[in-house]
């Protein structure tokens, strides 16, 4: 029996497993891939302690540091955590396996969020991605269409213009921006970049592969089409918690409601970064989160005085 299994292997995650494992618990990282959100950003420079970094390398690091200190880490997806009683739980895999543990930190993020527009799943793959990191360097030469308002979306038109694309459309549905003001200054320089504001996405179109893509104006809601040769969905995230939902409260947007220490309202179940209500998600935060959930769980698991409003 592990004494920890952490879901998800992101920046929350793996700093969770680093101070369980120095709190010398038997700890167990599960997660579909790792690195989480993190290891989609090109350049991370707001991470203290390194000026610059791929969001890649970054996370490398977490992951080799928690393995350092003892984290065993398999790469599985959990869809069920089942309670067989006080500091005892199961933890379900997709694959039919499971593993039993005294306490869970759930750290699992989110999902791109969808467009829930015609074409969306036909060219998911196929001329639409919801990584720019990944996919930007096939689109050399090529003209593409980001959609978004946020960091995400401002810095993957930076990407696609420094990885060689034509020319790159940003669509967003407002005029102004959620991205921060020193990004959005920069990409408006670039040269081949088209602001398309006030327009939201109706339609991806193509044969095989993407071929154009529809907006809509927002205030005349008259339509017409990008001739793109790839779309770009950088939308923001959702969270995914059904695992949880009959252990946990969740929020409206199935984010896990957490106390200020990361006890969620399941004793014995800890929550940190992106999959709890935390502000702003950032990859320092999560770490921080992260490190505070383990910190917790370790007084949880060692009898130590509850604090919070969902420990006592
Ligand atoms: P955000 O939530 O910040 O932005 C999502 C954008 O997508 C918004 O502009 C929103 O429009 C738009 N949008 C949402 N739904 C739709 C839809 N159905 N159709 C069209 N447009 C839609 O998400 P991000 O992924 O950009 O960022 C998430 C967090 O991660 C933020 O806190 C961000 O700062 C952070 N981040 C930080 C980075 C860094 O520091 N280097 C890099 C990337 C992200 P509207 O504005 O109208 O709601």
């Amino acid at each position: 029996m592990y004494d920890v299994i952490i879901i998800g292997g992101g920046a929350a995650g793996l700093t969770a497993a680093i101070y369980a494992c120095r709190k010398a618990f038997k700890t167990l990282v599960v997660s579909p891939e790792y690195g989480g959100q993190t290891n989609l950003t090109s350049h991370i420079e707001n991470y203290p302690g390194f000026i610059v970094s791929t969001g890649w390398d970054l996370m490398s690091k977490f992951k080799e540091q928690a393995e350092h200190f003892g984290a065993e880490t398999r790469t599985a997806k959990a869809v069920k955590v089942e309670k067989n009683g006080e500091k005892q739980f199961t933890v379900h895999f997709e694959d039919k396996t499971s593993e039993k543990c005294k306490a869970v930190i759930l750290c699992h993020g989110k999902l791109p969020r969808p467009l829930n527009i015609p074409g969306e799943k036909d060219f998911l793959g196929r001329g639409l991605s919801t990584c720019a990191t990944c996919d930007a360097p096939l689109y050399k030469g090529k003209t593409v269409a980001v959609i978004g308002g946020g960091n995400a979306a401002l810095e993957a038109v930076e990407e696609l213009r420094n990885a060689g694309a034509k020319k790159v459309y940003l669509v967003h549905r407002r005029s102004e921006f959620r991205a921060d003001e020193i990004t959005v200054k920069k990409v408006k320089a670039l040269p081949g970049v088209e602001f398309v504001l006030n327009h939201s996405p109706s339609a991806i179109k193509g044969d095989k592969y993407v071929t154009s893509f529809e907006i809509e104006d927002v205030a005349t809601k008259k339509r017409r089409e990008l001739k793109v040769d790839g779309v770009f969905s950088e939308i923001g995230h959702i969270a995914d918690s059904e695992m949880v939902r009959h252990l946990c409260k969740l929020n409206d947007h199935a984010e896990v409601l957490v106390d200020e220490a990361g006890n969620t309202s399941c004793p014995g179940i800890f929550a940190a970064g992106d999959i709890t209500p935390v502000r702003y998600k950032q990859t320092v935060i999560a770490a921080g989160e992260g490190a505070k959930a383990a910190l917790e769980c370790h007084r949880y698991l060692t009898g130590g005085t509850a604090t919070g409003e969902y420990s006592k």
